[in-house]
């Protein structure tokens, strides 16, 4: 038997009369026909429930990493429940302003920000920025003596620990474009320079280890090894950036961000460190509350090969496949406790062979041109890693609970693919 594994599903999923899957109370064939595939559909009170489980789990300052998915109604979404937006280009901060979320519940990411972005986070007086190099210091003290406007700054540094994830992804060790290193002595010397610096506000530490990290123990390292340095500093902020995987896939498992939250506040308190302790998840907030919806449209059978199953998108929904040869579930949402005993590709409309959104697709059989299918776990890091690829347009966005759906995102149109080409 090869049943979709139920705990990939979103909390609010349920098995419909006719043995198809709910979402939100929320019929999937229903969404698929009233706002077209693909589609992506995001359960809202999981994504409030997991904001929530964060704040739980580290206090005030604990920050949703915008990158894994972001739109106007997520930042209000994360906002209502209480957390702080992390941003990583004037275009995040943009929106995140936009949706009417306070400067001051931001902070700024990047480890080449520019003039503009620079002078417009310090405008708006952002509550944080990260400063990741050199010549960051040396730029703010520049704006500095041109306005006189102090932010408050993390400085990034990069303890050496080496998280097991997908290379792409690991930000934490010796050689990376990320941060000051500490081995090397560039932290010790960002802080004295900070220190000694008019044009900034030094109040913390960050550091942010990589991402898709699926055991808690090696934040465990990080804290250990920046422990000796954040003592020295004595700055009243230590954050410890995002990073907790999320399963994807059947057999996986990741501690939860409470799980988390209680090993880094364990290992922080055992090392002594007095500040305070927060965090910046992004793939747990959102991953696992999204799933998306295609629709089929070719199915080939290669006799002797496999059959390759086409469908409505691509890997422009969901780059991680072809950036990062990640695994995905397939399941077709009318059958959603069937029995997947065929083994397909799941492919887009693409034209590159590297398009590819599961490679070894379990599905039920009879699957064919007109059925939906579907891939859970989908809610981080695919709308937002999104191109415009063939020009294809990029898939509209439902939230769904109480048996509501919500546009928060509606589909790109071929007037928007124009949008930007002046002729
Ligand atoms: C990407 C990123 C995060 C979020 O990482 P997740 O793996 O999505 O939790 C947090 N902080 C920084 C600095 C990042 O670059």
């Amino acid at each position: 038997m090869s049943v979709l594994p139920w705990g990939l599903l979103p909390d609010s999923a349920e098995v419909g009369a006719d043995g198809q899957l709910l979402v939100g109370g929320c019929d999937l064939a229903a969404l698929a026909e009233e706002f077209g595939t693909p589609l992506f559909v995001y359960d809202e009170a999981q994504l409030r429930a997991r904001c929530r489980e964060a704040v739980a789990a580290f206090g005030d300052g604990v920050a949703y990493a915008t990158k894994a998915f972001l739109c106007r109604a997520m930042a209000r979404l994360v906002h209502e429940e209480g957390m702080h937006l992390d941003v990583a280009s004037g275009g995040e901060l943009h929106v995140a302003l936009l949706a009417g979320v306070p400067a001051e519940r931001l902070v700024l990411h990047g480890n080449n920000k520019s003039d503009d972005e620079l002078i417009r986070a310090r405008e708006v007086g952002v509550g944080r920025l990260v400063v990741d190099s050199f010549d960051e210091l040396d730029r703010l003290d520049r704006l500095h003596a041109a306005d006189g406007r102090v932010p408050k700054v993390l400085l990034r540094i990069t303890p050496g620990v080496e998280a097991h994830t997908h290379e792409f992804v690991m930000t934490g060790q010796d050689d990376s474009k990320f941060g000051f290193g500490l081995k090397v002595g560039d932290a010790a010397a960002a802080v004295a320079r900070a220190r000694d610096m008019a044009g900034v506000e030094l109040v913390g530490i960050h550091a942010h280890i990589g991402s898709q990290v699926f055991v808690a123990g090696f934040f465990e390292q990080a804290v250990q090894a920046l422990a000796p340095f954040v003592n020295e500093c004595a700055l009243p902020e230590l954050s410890v950036g995002g990073g907790i995987g999320v399963a994807y896939i059947e057999g996986e498992s990741a501690p939860s961000i409470t799980e988390w939250g209680d090993v880094v506040r364990g290992s922080c308190e055992e090392a002594g460190i007095t500040a305070r302790v927060s965090a910046e998840p992004g793939r747990s907030i959102a991953a696992a509350a999204g799933i998306t919806l295609y629709r089929v449209g070719t199915v080939k059978d290669v006799p002797g090969i496999r059959t390759f199953v086409a469908c409505d998108g691509g890997f422009i929904d969901n780059p991680r496949p072809a950036l990062y040869g990640s695994g995905y579930e397939t399941f077709a949402p009318r059958a959603v406790t069937a029995d997947r005993t065929e083994t397909v590709r799941l492919v887009g409309k693409h034209c590159e062979s590297g398009d590819v959104l599961v490679a070894e697709a379990k599905v039920p059989p009879g699957v064919a041109v007109g059925d939906l299918i579907a891939t859970p776990v989908t809610g981080a890091y695919g709308r937002s890693m999104g191109s415009n690829y063939n020009l294809l347009h990029r898939p509209a966005v439902v939230f769904v609970a109480g048996g509501r759906a919500r546009l928060v995102m509606r589909r790109e149109t071929d007037d928007d693919l124009l949008a930007t080409d002046v002729g």
